[in-house]
């Protein structure tokens, strides 16, 4: 059997909804002590440069690996939050949704701090 192929776009063609998946520790909260999800701080200027882009309307898909190596669902903690924090978003994807790692080789990655 012979398969087709379409030509992909490697970005969003313009004028439509951009998709930003977003990584949540170390990079919009952190630690000062114990790596307890529930003693997480939110970082509010990391915060506000996500919030930025989804006021410029970008889809906004907050993307970690919390729970994914214990099995323990901290989905409904992480929600709360986010909310708590003033985040704005349109999806939460947790646990086995993103494997845990330790280096992402992506052509379309940047750090907080290049935002
Ligand atoms: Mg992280």
């Amino acid at each position: 059997m012979t398969q087709e192929f379409h030509e992909a776009n490697r970005l969003t063609p313009e004028g439509e909804q951009k998709v930003a998946l977003v990584d949540i520790d170390e990079t919009i909260c952190f630690y000062s002590g114990k790596r307890r999800y529930d003693l997480s701080e939110p970082n509010h200027e990391n915060i506000a440069k996500i919030n930025k882009l989804y006021y410029l309307g970008w889809k906004i898909i907050y993307w970690t690996a919390r729970g994914s190596v214990s099995g323990k669902d901290y989905r409904d903690h992480t929600l709360e939050q986010l909310h708590s924090w003033g985040c704005e978003f349109h999806e939460l994807k947790t646990g086995s949704e993103k494997p845990h790692f330790d280096l992402v080789i992506d052509d379309k990655a940047k750090r907080i701090e290049e935002l």
